[in-house]
């Protein structure tokens, strides 16, 4: 590992918080280092109070921050001397120890401080850096974990046998501190959790850090533990799609709230999934209930998710540092699964969540395999590391105590999504927590947002192959389909029926209707399988009711598209399946509606734009948003106990009325 501090980039964080922030981006950056929130930094700094007295504080990392984008403010400042005396309490439990932190901070609206803090204030050093360093954590989960790290490190760190963070953790280290550190010392190991260093500036305990870590890496490269071999053969071709909506169905039930499933099929998770010591490797210890593993193709669940649960009830009760109130506990439905066939699949509440959870599980892998190398891997006796850095993360989540979103853990597929009202189903349905895959013609698709919870595919709607890659593609990516936006479409220029080509014909009933046909029979299967029951809705028109002269293609494929959601809403009724529409007219802010364009239909009714766009019963402007916020609210549970509706959004049109 190479230090990546850089004298003219730290001159641009002044003072020494500034380097504190300069430096703790710098382990941010590292993944091998720290991973989403793990890991924690901090700094002893003497002020003035407000009274003129000298006062030294500890700014250590807060909640809620992670290095890699820490600013000043992320760094909460504690009274050192008060948390000097904490250290010498015989005992503090959890809450006491948070509600101490928090009240003896200088600054009202800081962040609660790590719950290492203590830890922190007890190492006699200006600066302390703290990392899960993978390298580290992989030598000391083996067996003779301890005896490996007194070979490669001697008396330039001090060794802590594992317990869990918190009070304890501090006091013990303050003890082994006074105990082993010597003037040789550079930091400190905690076995089966990760490493501190220190020094009297940044860059000295930064590169403390580095160099500790790369002996442990060097170390691994030496017994021929470093390289992670990748798997030759291919993952599963054949569709997984509906296998992959049961088991995310399950999963949801053991929940109680519907849950992402993201599958991976790289090469470094086939490889460690089709290990034949897998089952063993993965499943140490009494209870280490993280993961699930599959040795067949999904459907025999849910008997296994049942069981998993009682395990993780078990599990907690026993262990869990709440134990106290297990049911403010995480839920019981399993984070990690893997098949030996398909991969790993990972779980969450949202695709942020899954995407978290398969990033910690990577490393993971890579120490289970790097371990096992080394001479043996093994796991903490009740708790490894995935368990600790997902805990810390699920307990920050339930102390912000935050209401999830209205679609949170849900998936919606929306055609046409490049643009118009489309693009706007989008942004309404990922307003509401809801994971998106976009479909369009147009390869902008695929770059509409770089975020967790969406996919963009490009996509020619009327190639049924495409349309089915599609829906496998996303129940790979999310774990199944709960609704389902029908927008794709076009609107072809004015002619009359008499000189209406029949090519031209087709090719609006082909785009408006087929397409859709098809869409609603592939997704049938997977929109059953929705935790709260599949929705769909589709993007009809005014012009179902009252068509106009020279869109007879148009408003004949719209008219049929109406009968056939009207079918499948009798059809699908007992699967649980809501299929509603909405006939917007005369939304203007899309692609189609040119200022031109807009300034020649005016002109044509002799109107001016304004008149034109306001030119309904109401006199109001439709917008493309306005559409898409009744599309996403028809999914949700105002809409609960409506099917085979039809509802306008044009301001109220004579004709209709
Ligand atoms: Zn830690």
């Amino acid at each position: 590992m190479k230090s990546l501090w850089d004298d003219n980039a730290a001159a641009q964080f002044p003072g020494e918080l500034g380097l504190r922030v300069y430096s703790s981006r710098l382990l941010g950056r590292e993944t091998a280092l720290v991973l989403h929130g793990g890991g924690n930094t901090s700094v002893k700094i003497t002020e003035k109070n407000l009274l003129g007295a000298d006062e030294t504080l500890l700014y250590v990392k807060g909640s809620g921050w992670d290095l890699e984008h820490i600013e000043a403010a992320g760094f909460s400042p504690v009274r050192l001397d008060h948390l000097l005396k904490l250290a010498k309490l015989r005992q503090l439990s959890d809450p006491q120890m948070v509600n101490e932190l928090r009240t003896h901070m200088t600054r009202a609206t800081a962040p609660t401080p790590s719950v290492e803090a203590i830890l922190h204030a007890v190492l006699p050093y200006s600066y302390v850096d703290h990392t899960h360093a993978d390298a580290v954590v992989t030598v000391t989960n083996t067996t003779n974990g301890l005896e490996r790290i007194r070979e490669i490190y001697g008396d330039s760190v001090v060794i802590i046998p594992y317990i869990m963070p918190g009070f304890d953790l501090a006091r013990l280290c303050a003890e082994e501190y006074a105990r082993q550190a010597g003037p040789k010392t550079l930091g400190m190991v905690l076995l089966n959790h990760g490493i501190f260093s220190f020094g009297a500036t940044a860059k000295e305990s930064y590169e403390r850090m580095i160099d500790l870590v790369t002996r442990a890496e060097n170390y691994l490269a030496q017994h021929n533990a470093w390289a992670i071999p990748a798997a030759t053969e291919k993952s599963v071709m054949a569709p997984l799609r509906r296998e992959l909506a049961t088991l995310r169905r399950e999963l949801s039930a053991a929940a109680g709230s519907p849950m992402i499933l993201a599958m991976h099929d790289d090469a470094a998770s086939l490889a460690f999934v089709r290990r034949k010591d897998v089952v063993s490797i993965s499943q140490q210890g009494p209870a280490t209930p993280d993961h699930v593993i599959r040795t067949k193709r999904l459907p025999m669940l849910g008997r296994d998710v049942g069981a998993y649960a009682e395990a993780y009830k078990k599990y907690f009760n026993e262990h869990g540092p709440k134990a106290k109130e297990p049911k403010a506990m995480l839920d019981p439905a399993p984070r990690v699964i893997l098949d030996p066939e398909f991969g790993v699949a990972t779980a969450g509440r949202n695709a942020k969540d899954a995407a978290i959870a398969f990033d910690i599980y990577a490393h993971t892998m890579a120490i289970v395999d790097r371990g096992t190398r080394l001479g043996g891997y093994r796991a903490l006796p009740a708790q490894d590391l995935f368990d600790m850095e997902y805990w810390d993360l699920e307990q920050a989540k339930l102390k912000s105590g935050g209401k999830s979103p209205m679609f949170s853990g849900e998936i919606a597929l929306v055609t046409g999504a490049a643009s118009g009202i489309g693009k706007a189903c989008v942004d309404s349905l990922l307003a509401r927590g809801t994971a998106v895959v976009g479909l369009d013609i147009n390869a902008a698709i695929t770059s509409l947002y770089y975020r967790p919870d969406y996919l963009g595919l490009v996509c020619d709607v009327t190639d049924e192959k495409q349309l089915t890659d599609a829906l496998e593609k996303t129940a790979r990516t999310f774990g199944g389909l709960d609704m389902l936006i029908l927008n794709a479409g076009i609107f072809p220029a004015s002619c009359r029926i008499e000189v209406l080509a029949t090519a031209e014909w087709q090719k609006v009933m082909c785009i408006n209707l087929d397409a859709n046909f098809t869409l609603l029979r592939e997704a049938q299967p997977l929109l059953k399988l929705a935790p709260r029951g599949g929705r769909v809705v589709v993007i009809g028109s005014k012009n179902v009711s009252a068509p106009g002269p020279g869109a007879a293609a148009y408003s004949a494929s719209k008219a049929a598209l109406n009968q056939l959601a009207r079918v499948a809403a009798l059809e699908w009724g007992a699967d649980n399946i809501r299929i509603n529409s909405l006939h917007p007219n005369a939304v203007f802010d899309t692609g189609i509606w040119t200022d031109e364009v807009l300034a020649a239909r005016a002109k044509h009714y002799g109107l001016t734009v304004e008149q034109y766009k306001k030119n309904n019963v109401l006199k109001t402007e439709v917008t493309s948003r306005d559409v898409a916020e009744l599309a996403a609210e028809m999914c949700g549970p105002l809409f609960a106990k409506t099917t085979a509706a039809q509802v306008p959004v044009d301001g109220g049109n004579e004709r209709v009325i």
